[in-house]
């Protein structure tokens, strides 16, 4: 048996046998989470909830909280935002301390951690992007979507990304949301994008882009798109926008549709009435799904370092699968996108990770007693905030439960982040509390205030660490 194998199969037992469970309030468990995106702050709820005297110390690598809630989601979507408030009343209950500026695999080891607390949450979300592995890969305007995405949402780690919005064929690899979400954000007029949280020089570089056409290329049919009604009803919507897909596409599917799942049913019915939207004629941008074709490779265009064409092959579908014919078309692209999904990363050498899958290995978010895993870090990168939330929620329900029926021992005394705190200062890493990031936060509104916008964001690690430390 895989020693994992074992180790989960001794807390489940360690779980059915264990019948003296404590009383809540005679014990003072010290927990930690890794990352503070959705996994970690919905974990952290219901531990709280469970635990009265818990003290919860949630580590995030960055300065300022809240994961992709902050660095994907849309800013055209300011509603989904709005869970930050929750949040924000989790990280300011006395029992919870944030320390950003933090990163677990470079300021602290997860045998550290370990060694400071009970049980360790590991959260910290899938930051890597998949590769398709394809000739010409390499040219340069063919990025990730994740990384446009940290572009226009100001990510430190993108905001200097470098590509050319002085084309007007743009192709995306892939068919879910994060596809529509770039997509909508490359043919939106500008003035949609203005008010929201949008960086300022992404919102400058899309005013002078020259982007009419945006195809969206998926190796399987209408039925297989992964993307929700919502987010296509929102293309829909689009001012001087028209949808273009092709009809042959959609053969056969009348006598289906009937017998499809509701959500499917609704999306499929939407998909077949908007085939060509009626608004060509006062349209001056295009966005164009394409079904049943695989990419194969890139040429370079007129400038030979940049792609200018990428080559398709066209599918057959057996059952649900996508099978490549001999028949290849070549379709004209000056940008590309890959939107082939996110991918976590081993962080620390210690942590179980499958590379195949790009998880950390768990069983219901145990990796072994006192270590867990939430969100995509644990389920993959898949699922919006909600399911995020379920999973977060079950496996925050499982820590609390391990101390509580002793499967993992609390009333061994653990320093916390007394012996963390004093190791980060060894090493000279300045720590952003909650306070700080309040800081961070109240200068952005006040400077988005001053453009008329939700917020301004700062993108400059430097720049987030100089307002918390409160020396401008
Ligand atoms: C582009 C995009 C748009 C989306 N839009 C929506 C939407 O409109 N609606 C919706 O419901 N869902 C949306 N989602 C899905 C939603 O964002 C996820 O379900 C959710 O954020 C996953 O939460 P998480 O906590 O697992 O990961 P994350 O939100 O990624 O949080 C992980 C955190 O860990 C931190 N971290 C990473 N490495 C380390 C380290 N080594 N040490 C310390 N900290 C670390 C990160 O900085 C981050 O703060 C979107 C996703 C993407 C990618």
């Amino acid at each position: 048996m895989h020693p994992l194998g074992r180790v989960l199969a001794f807390s489940q037992k360690c779980r059915r046998f264990s019948t003296n469970v404590i009383d809540p309030n005679s014990i003072q468990p010290k927990l930690c989470v890794v990352g503070s995106g959705p996994a970690s702050f919905y974990a952290a709820q219901q531990i709280l909830k469970a635990l009265p005297k818990v003290q919860i110390d949630i580590f995030e690598r960055l300065p300022v909280p809240f994961g992709l809630v902050r660095f994907g989601v849309a800013p055209d979507h300011p509603e989904v935002k709005n869970v930050i408030n929750t949040f924000t009343k989790t990280a300011q209950d006395p029992r919870v301390k944030f320390i950003g500026n933090v990163k677990l695999g470079q300021d602290v080891s997860l045998a550290e951690l370990q060694n400071a607390y009970h049980s360790v949450l590991l959260a910290y979300g899938a930051e890597e992007d998949r590769l398709l592995g394809i000739p010409g890969e390499n040219l340069d305007n063919i990025l990730s979507a994740r990384e446009f995405v940290g572009w226009y949402n100001g990510l430190p780690n993108n905001k200097d990304l470098k590509f050319n919005l002085n084309i007007e064929k743009v192709a995306i690899i892939g068919q879910g949301n994060v596809a529509l979400d770039v997509a909508r954000i490359l043919l939106s007029p500008i003035d949609l994008l203005k008010k929201t949280d949008i960086t300022e020089y992404s919102l400058a570089a899309l005013a002078d882009s020259k982007v009419k056409e945006v195809k969206l290329i998926g190796r399987r049919g209408p039925l297989q798109v992964a993307f929700t009604i919502k987010e296509f009803r929102e293309m829909l919507r689009l001012p001087r926008c028209f949808v273009n897909m092709n009809a042959e596409d959609f053969a056969g599917l009348d006598a289906i549709v009937p017998n499809l799942p509701r959500p499917r049913k609704r999306l499929t019915e939407l998909l077949m009435k908007s085939i060509s939207t009626s608004k060509e004629t006062e349209a001056d941008k295009c966005f164009n799904p394409i079904f049943f074709r695989t990419p194969k490779s890139f040429q370079s265009g007129e400038d030979a370092s940049s792609v200018g064409a990428l080559t398709v092959a066209v599918n057959t579908m057996e059952g649900e699968n996508a099978v490549e014919t001999d028949v290849l078309e070549t379709i004209e692209c000056g940008l590309v996108l890959r939107s082939i999904g996110y991918k976590s990363i081993q962080a620390d050498s210690a942590i179980p990770f499958n590379s195949k899958r790009g998880l950390v290995e768990n069983s219901g978010g145990v990796i072994q007693p006192g270590l867990y895993v939430s969100g995509w870090l644990g389920t993959g990168p898949v699922g919006v905030i909600l399911s995020t939330m379920t999973n977060a929620f079950a496996v925050g329900q499982t820590m609390a439960s391990d101390i509580l029926n002793n499967t993992v021992d609390a009333s061994i005394k653990k320093p916390g982040f007394e012996f963390i705190g004093s190791l980060l200062k060894k090493k000279g890493i300045q720590t952003v509390s909650f306070a700080d990031w309040e800081q961070i936060d109240k200068v952005e509104q006040s400077r988005g205030k001053e453009k008329g916008k939700l917020r301004e964001k700062i993108v400059d690690v430097k720049e987030m660490l100089t307002i918390a430390s409160g020396k401008p």
